[in-house]
C-alpha cells in the first residue's frame, strides 16, 4: 500500500479507512475488467484514477455505489459490506454520492427539485428543510439563479455543478466523479473543477475518475494509475508525474502530457 500524503497544503489530512476494496474481480463475459483490485481509500482523502480509456475505471467506480456487482472479493463503506437490494441499497447510493460525464438530472424536473427529491424520498427530510438546503447548496456551486429552470436550459458546466449539489444534498460519506468535465465546452471545465477543488479542500472524501492531470496535482493525495483491469501503480501526485515507474505510466503520461 502506497503512504497517503498528507503534505498537501489544500487538502486536510486524511483519516481513518472509510472505503476498502480487497482482492476484487469482475468479469464482462470473457472480459475480466477489474483484477485483484485492492485499494483503500481514507476518510478525507481525494484518490484520482486515471488510465487509458477501456482500463476498468468506470466500473471501479461503479461497483462501488453498487450499480454494477462484483464476481469476488469485497468492498465496505465505513467497514460494512454493501447491501444488497431495498432501502439499504437506497441509502447506501446516497451514502455514494456519484456524477457522471452526463450530469444525468431528471429533465422533466426543475433544477430545485433534483436537489430536493432524494433528501425527501431517501433521507425523509421534511419538504421545506430539503428546499432550503437545496438552495443553500445551488447558491454554493454557483447556480442559486437557475433553482426554477429545467435542465436544459443551463448550460453544461451549469447541469453539472446542479448534478454535484444533487449528491452532496444526501450529505454524502464519499463522492465518485466519473470524469465529470469530459462532455463539457472547454471554457465550463473550469467552473466544475473549482467546485471540486473546494469540496476537497472542504475535507470531502472523493474519487475522481479525470483526465484534468492539472485538478490532479492541486487536489489529489494520491494517484491511482490503472491499466488492462489493473491497479499499475499508486503514488502522491509530485511523484507519479515526475518519476511514473512503469512503462505503461510512461507511455501513457507521454500521450497526454
Ligand atoms: P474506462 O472507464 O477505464 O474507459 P470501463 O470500466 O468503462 O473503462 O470499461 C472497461 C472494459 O469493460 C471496456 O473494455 C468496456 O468495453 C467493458 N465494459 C464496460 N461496461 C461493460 C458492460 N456493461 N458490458 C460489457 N462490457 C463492458
Ligand atoms: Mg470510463
Amino acid at each position: 500500500m502506497t503512504e497517503v500524503s498528507v503534505t498537501k497544503d489544500a487538502t486536510p489530512p486524511a483519516g481513518d479507512t472509510l472505503v476498502a476494496l480487497s482482492a476484487v474481480n469482475k468479469h464482462f463475459g470473457a472480459l475480466h475488467v477489474l483484477q485483484d483490485i485492492d485499494l483503500t481509500i481514507a476518510r478525507g482523502e481525494v484518490v484520482v484514477v486515471i488510465g487509458p480509456s477501456g482500463s476498468g475505471k468506470s466500473t471501479l467506480c461503479r461497483t462501488i455505489n453498487r450499480l454494477e456487482t462484483v464476481d469476488s472479493g469485497s468492498i465496505t463503506i465505513d467497514g460494512k459490506p454493501l447491501p444488497q437490494e431495498g432501502k439499504e441499497l437506497a441509502r447506501l447510493r446516497a451514502d455514494v454520492g456519484m456524477v457522471f460525464q452526463s450530469f444525468n438530472l431528471f429533465a422533466h424536473k426543475t433544477v430545485l427539485e433534483n436537489v430536493t427529491l432524494g433528501q425527501v424520498k431517501v433521507r425523509k427530510a421534511d419538504k421545506k428543510k430539503a428546499e432550503e438546503k437545496a438552495r443553500a447548496l445551488l447558491d454554493r456551486v454557483g447556480v442559486g439563479a437557475q433553482a426554477d429552470k429545467y435542465p436544459a436550459q443551463l448550460s453544461g458546466g451549469q447541469q453539472q455543478r446542479v448534478a454535484i449539489a444533487r449528491a452532496l444534498a444526501m450529505d454524502p460519506k464519499v463522492m465518485l466523479f466519473d470524469e465529470p468535465t469530459s462532455a463539457l465546452d472547454p471554457e465550463m471545465i473550469n467552473e466544475v473543477l473549482e467546485v471540486m477543488q473546494q469540496l476537497a479542500r472542504d475535507g470531502m472524501t472523493m474519487v475522481v475518475v479525470t483526465h484534468e492531470m492539472g485538478f490532479a496535482r492541486s487536489a489529489a493525495n494520491r494517484v491511482v494509475f490503472m491499466a488492462d483491469g489493473r491497479i499499475v501503480e499508486e503514488a502522491t501526485p509530485d511523484q507519479f508525474f515526475s518519476n511514473p515507474r512503469s512503462d505503461r505510466a510512461k507511455d501513457f503520461l507521454s500521450k497526454i502530457l
